[in-house]
């Protein structure tokens, strides 16, 4: 099963799209993740990306395109994927299409993460992330049991660059301007399940599987 997680920065998506991969033992791609991890390592992906994410703008797509095609080769990917972060255009939505459909397979649901702008900001300002495997904190409403320590790895927890107040709000700009018209394409389909991500992480949790559970359609 091939489920796309949409939704603005800080709704929710990446938290709960790792809890139900590890779940369903699917492959979990999240570009922001691998984009960060690039990087780190200090790759030529991770020097082309750096000045687009540090000014909250989107990487082009045929980078984003060329890197999710590379992801989908891992053969984890047989059981299923979950995408977070991607796709965030249309060329990359279309893309994507070819690339499963070459590979025999299609999407078979779209997660809608839709929350208010002003709880996003709110996320975003208390997000934390951990320097070793990623897991994401928020101060207040998902803190780790000891303060800057991940719970899973005991890294160093930090906050991104890009979750400052002023690359947030070039962030939504971004996302209302290129990646909510995907909605349209998606609902066109009659793929797309709205979440009430305003709401707890345990309830997001629930709503999440129950969609997950019966897919608007099959591969
Ligand atoms: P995220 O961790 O998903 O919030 O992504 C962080 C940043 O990585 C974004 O603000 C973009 O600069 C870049 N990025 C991640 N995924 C994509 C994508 N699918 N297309 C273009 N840029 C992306």
């Amino acid at each position: 099963m091939r489920f796309i997680f949409l939704g603005p920065p800080g709704a929710g998506k990446g938290t709960q799209a790792k809890q139900e991969a590890e779940t369903l033992g699917a492959l979990y791609i999240a570009t922001g993740d691998e984009l960060r991890k690039a990087m780190a390592a200090g790759t030529p992906l991770g020097a082309e990306a750096k000045s687009y994410i540090a000014a909250g703008k989107l990487v082009p797509d045929d980078v984003m395109i060329g890197l999710v095609r590379e992801l989908l080769r891992q053969p984890a990917g047989a059981k299923g994927v979950i995408f977070d972060g991607f796709p965030r255009t249309l060329p990359q939505a279309e893309a994507l299409d070819r690339v499963l459909a070459e590979q025999g397979g299609a999407v078979d649901g779209v997660l809608y993460f839709d929350v208010p702008a002003a709880a996003v900001i709110e996320r975003l300002g208390g997000r934390r992330v951990c320097r070793g495997c990623g897991a994401t904190y928020h101060v207040q409403h998902n803190p780790p049991r000891t303060a800057g320590k991940c719970d899973q790895c005991g890294g160093e927890l930090y906050q991104r660059d890009d979750d400052q107040p002023e690359t947030v709000r070039e962030r939504l700009r971004v996302y209302e301007a290129q990646t909510a018209s995907l909605l349209d394409y998606y609902q066109a389909k009659g793929f797309l399940v709205r979440i009430h991500a305003d709401r707890t992480i345990e309830q997001v949790r629930e709503e999440v599987r129950a969609a997950m559970a019966k897919p608007v359609r099959r591969a």
